[in-house]
């Protein structure tokens, strides 16, 4: 059994503001860094006590060169470095293909009520995203990727938000790590760090036995031909956007696109956010 781990960066256990997860700042290169790696540890050693085989981790924040590969579990292999074919989700498509997916570190949908750095794929550029007119965040759009390929994600961490989406968009049987409870969008009451791990670590290894049992959630399948629709912060995000060709802007700041299946969505989301830069 092969789990591929992705990981961002906002839901990691001690994190709760942009300068922890920024490049650049004291605190992301001093601590930062050093918390996503230890997360990760966590999970990669719960998957192997839950009887996974092979781990493949996918660093999925930033420019994902955050991971400190000298820190990490030396059980698993690490995806780095950006922009890569399948960016959160590199390592979909490999040889052998992952059986499962966790999330690591995960942040709720943009807009969500006192969630720590609640946003979706871009802070500054974008507000909203839907597939077939259900909104969705970064959960909901790497897991309907997953999904493509018939792959489930089966565990997560983040705070109560990010879970509680997790939750509702993939299902109950998603395990789940809560790492701090937030108050705000840069407040949250944290754990202890070794309190945390532990979460983590019995998350990972919980889905792994309900995969390898035959209970794990189901992927998340989002039907074809699929509606992508993205509210941009600005109308200037919009006016660049809607070079991709087949794009429809419907409104100052929305655009909508229609897509074949879940992969051109993810792209096609994905070339709109880095068009759309300032
Ligand atoms: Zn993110």
């Amino acid at each position: 059994m092969k789990l591929l781990i992705s990981v961002d960066m906002e839901g990691i256990s001690g994190i709760v503001d942009w300068d922890q997860v920024t490049p650049g700042h004291a605190e992301y290169m001093t601590r930062g860094r050093r918390l996503m790696t230890d997360d990760v540890n966590a999970a990669i050693q719960g998957a192997f006590e839950g009887g996974a085989d092979e781990v493949t981790v996918s660093d999925a924040h930033w420019n994902a060169t955050n991971i400190l590969i000298e820190g990490l579990d030396s059980r698993a292999r690490l995806n780095s470095g950006s922009p890569s074919p399948f960016s959160m989700m590199q390592g979909l498509d490999d040889t052998p293909p992952p059986d499962a997916v966790m999330f690591v570190g995960y942040h709720a949908m943009g807009g969500t009520k006192k969630a720590i750095l609640d946003h979706t794929w871009s802070d500054h550029r974008i507000r909203a995203v839907y597939l077939n007119d259900r909104q969705v965040g970064e959960i909901g759009l790497n897991a309907a990727l997953a999904a493509h390929y018939g792959v489930p994600v089966i565990a997560m961490s983040g705070d109560q938000h990010a879970c509680e989406e997790g939750q509702t968009m993939i299902g109950p049987e998603l395990e789940l790590a809560v790492v701090k409870n937030a108050t705000g969008h840069q407040a949250a009451t944290l754990l202890p760090l070794h309190e945390a791990h532990h979460k983590i670590c019995e998350a990972a290894a919980r889905g792994v036995i309900r995969f390898r049992e035959g209970k794990a959630a189901k992927p998340f399948v989002v039907s074809a031909p699929i509606r992508l629709a993205v509210e941009f912060v600005y109308t200037r995000h919009c006016d660049r956007a809607y070079l991709i060709p087949g794009s429809e802007r419907v409104s100052g700041a929305r655009l909508e696109y229609t897509a074949p299946d879940m992969i051109a969505a993810h792209r096609a989301f994905r070339a709109m956010s880095i068009i759309a830069r300032d």
